[in-house]
């Protein structure tokens, strides 16, 4: 007997298009994907819309896999050719998963369950792909699975830390801000950092209260500190924002009233948006930024460097600051071709006018080398990492000038 296969196919961009161009638009879409998935299919194959952009195609009989990844890399193609939407081109991708098997008894759904699996891979490694489901797709949503219930629960129960860097003033050595890190305690793994559970909260929607959560103790934490320490009375606190959180609706509300709430004020917090978040979608976002401005907040465009969307973002971002990624200031020293990007990438921010924070200084070459760059702030593990906020109490009433051998 010939092999089953099952196409699970996702659109990758679809809510944006409904949102930005209409459900109109939206639905005359689905029907020209529709069409293009028929002119694909044999006459003994089978094509359903499983609900939203949702497909899910059928192939009977097939005698070898490779006619089932040839049918994908087919459709693919299809959705390369642009859709005509409310008189103008659009493009779209989809991302396809594939579970195919000769056992006759395995249920419908588990072989459906299977490519919803590898779907979700295909988007994971990127989109506008396809991938094939593996036993190892399954270890991993299980493991997202545990991630996601541990982290709910632990951000009900309010376990959730927020960790303090200090970003110190390289002409001075004094201390000018304070950048808040999110740190989860696992009562079994340790502290997790957020490279270990951002991505299962990005996928989640948890990244919303996270984010909220974070704002809130680090708006809390600065206006302390503030008090306490007079002469610390101009530190700005650091904060970084998902992109998700900058499309929710409530979220200029939220900030405000979080300021209100911890009677900080606009001008001492900082929201960082990372270069990796910007997309070509950030346009929902953009309005947004431009109200956190206009309230008075700080901007920084956070991991510049990290290789994407760099110059667009900086053509289209309200920002005041540029941070650099880490992996650049690593690259420091490291060749003449290297040293001369770092500096270059300054003086681009000092032309637009952009405030520059290095991030990820590890060692006095590097700290003497940007401030030489004319680099304005820096941080990393030289000057100190993140720590809990009564660690950081100590930095509060002693500056850097030390390190930087000023005086
Ligand atoms: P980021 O905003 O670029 O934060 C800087 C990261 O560099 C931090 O990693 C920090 O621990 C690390 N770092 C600082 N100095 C050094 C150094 O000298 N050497 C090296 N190798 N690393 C250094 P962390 O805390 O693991 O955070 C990773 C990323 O997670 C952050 O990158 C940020 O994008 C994201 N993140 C952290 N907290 C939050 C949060 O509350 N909300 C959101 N949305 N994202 C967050
Ligand atoms: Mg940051
Ligand atoms: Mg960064």
């Amino acid at each position: 007997p010939g092999k089953v296969a099952v196409l699970f196919l996702d659109l990758d961009n679809f809510k944006f298009i409904n949102d930005t161009l209409g459900h109109r638009a939206g639905d005359k879409l689905l029907q020209v994907i529709a069409q293009r998935l028929a002119t694909v299919l044999r006459p003994s194959d089978t094509i359903a819309r499983l609900g939203g952009d949702e497909f899910v195609l059928l192939l009977e009989d097939l005698h070898e896999e490779d006619a089932a990844r040839r049918v994908a890399i087919r459709i693919l193609e299809q959705m390369g050719m642009p859709v005509e939407l409310a008189g103008q081109p659009v493009y779209v991708t989809a991302s396809i998963g594939i579970a195919l098997t000769d056992d006759p008894w395995l249920h419908p759904d588990e072989l459906i369950r299977r490519a919803d699996l590898a779907m979700y891979e295909a988007k994971r490694l990127g989109r506008d792909r396809y991938a094939l489901f593996d036993g190892y797709m399954e270890a991993l949503a299980w493991r997202r699975l545990e991630i996601e219930c541990g982290l709910r629960k632990a951000i009900e129960q309010r376990e959730l830390r927020v960790h303090f860097q200090p970003v110190v003033e390289l002409r001075t050595g004094a201390l000018r801000e304070v950048e808040a890190l999110v740190r989860w305690p696992h009562p079994e793994r340790g502290m997790l950092q957020p490279d270990e559970f951002l991505p299962v909260a990005e996928e989640s929607g948890l990244i919303l209260l996270i984010d909220r959560l974070v704002l809130e103790e680090a708006c809390r934490q600065l206006r302390d500190w503030q008090l306490q320490y007079p002469a610390n009375r101009n530190l700005v606190v650091s904060v970084n924002l998902s992109t998700k959180q900058l499309r929710e609706p409530g979220m200029l509300e939220s900030v405000t009233s979080v300021l209100d709430r911890t009677g900080l004020q606009p001008e001492h917090l900082r929201i960082e948006i990372s270069e990796r978040a910007v997309t070509w979608d950030l346009a929902t976002a953009l309005d947004q930024l431009h109200a956190l401005r206009a309230l008075g907040i700080r901007l920084a465009l956070d991991d510049f460097g990290s290789g994407h969307a760099a110059i667009a973002a900086l053509r289209r971002l309200p920002i005041d600051t540029l941070k650099i990624d880490r992996t650049l200031v690593g690259a420091l020293g490291k060749s003449e071709r290297d040293t001369t990007l770092v500096q270059a990438v300054i003086s681009l921010a000092k032309i637009l006018g952009l405030t520059v924070t290095a991030e990820g200084i590890e060692s006095p070459e590097q700290a003497r080398q940007l401030r030489t760059f004319g680099c304005d702030f820096g941080q990393g593990t030289y000057f100190g990492g993140p720590m809990p906020a009564e660690e950081f109490a100590q930095y509060l009433s002693t500056d850097f000038s030390d390190l930087l051998q000023i005086r």
